[in-house]
């Protein structure tokens, strides 16, 4: 993940870091690069611009052209900036699940993710979290996707909804809340039908879903290689639906992580987690020092 731009970005710094003193120009021109690598990342323009100047203007006050080792500085600000440009959410991998049957609504196109992350998320809750998940598929659409949950749902040791056919994506979310009460469930996770593209349909029912269960966390899985267009996706769902937070599954392909850097200062919403590999352990919590540490390199 990152390559590129952690490629690029370090071949700016390490030039920097070595040349000892640096002028104002040196910074300057150094930032130019940074802030074509960022575009070249997919970085949103404005993301990228205020980026820049967050790192112009600690440069500035920290005098870096008078500091010992100059080159080290910039690079030290410009984590900081990755760090806050990153930054969405105080503790992003804590989902509100207290008063229990608590409802978690996952959402997002087809083939971004959604159905995998739906079932490392509850294996992560069983595992660290000790509660007691029920997931289940709204999927109507496709039989192959309810299918693909309760194979997951075996394979963790986390139960799914038993699948009835012919009910209805309300239907289903009304069967999971009761069963997940008369059950002794903490959590139930609703898999909403993904769609290619957003339209009209997939968002009135995921938003009959969302009026029924009214979720505690809606979660929105983007596939974190399609860059801009992941970032266009969840303001879309977010003004729809409105989503509590952003997976960006793919995190360990060769995406240019623009997404990453781009989602939380166009849509507000905060990364909560990222998929890193198709395995069910493959999902860690979203830590901008770590993100930062890894496009820095
Ligand atoms: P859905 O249509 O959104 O429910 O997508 P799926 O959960 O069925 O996932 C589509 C494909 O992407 C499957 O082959 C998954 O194994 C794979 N996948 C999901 N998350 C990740 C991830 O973080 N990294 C990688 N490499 N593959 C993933």
């Amino acid at each position: 993940m990152f390559e590129s731009l952690s490629d690029r970005l370090s071949g700016v710094f390490d030039r920097l870091t070595k040349q000892g003193a640096l002028s104002e120009d040196d910074v300057k021109s150094a930032l130019r690069e940074v802030r074509v690598a960022l575009l070249e990342a997919d970085v949103s323009l404005p993301v990228a611009r205020d980026f820049i100047k967050r790192v112009q203007d600690g440069a500035t006050g920290q005098a870096v052209t008078k500091s010992v080792t100059p080159g080290q500085q910039v690079v030290k600000i410009v984590h900081d900036a990755l760090v806050e440009t990153l930054t969405g959410s105080d503790d992003p991998g804590k989902l509100k699940i207290d008063n229990p049957p608590a409802p978690i609504l996952m959402v997002g196109l087809q083939g971004s993710g959604k159905t995998t992350t739906t079932a490392k998320l509850a294996k992560r809750l069983k595992e660290r979290e000790g509660k007691r998940v029920l997931m289940a598929s709204l999927d109507v659409n496709r039989p192959a996707a309810m299918e693909q949950l309760a194979i997951l749902g075996t394979q963790i040791g986390v139960d799914t909804l038993p699948i009835v056919k012919g009910e209805d994506p309300v239907a289903i979310a009304k069967r999971a809340k009761t069963q997940a009460g008369l059950g002794g469930y903490d959590v139930y996770m609703l898999d909403t039908a993904g769609r290619l593209h957003i339209d009209q349909e997939l968002i009135a029912q995921a938003a009959a879903v969302r009026d029924v269960a009214n979720p505690r966390e809606t979660l929105l899985v983007v596939d974190g290689l399609t860059g801009q267009d992941a970032v266009n996706v969840a303001t879309e769902f977010d003004d729809k639906i409105g989503v509590t937070g952003v997976v960006l599954t793919r995190m360990d392909g060769d995406g240019r992580g623009g997404a990453a850097l781009s989602m939380r200062a166009v849509t507000g919403k905060p990364i909560r987690f990222v998929g890193l590999g198709e395995k069910m352990d493959a999902i860690e919590t979203f830590e901008p020092e770590r993100i930062a540490g890894r496009i820095l390199g």
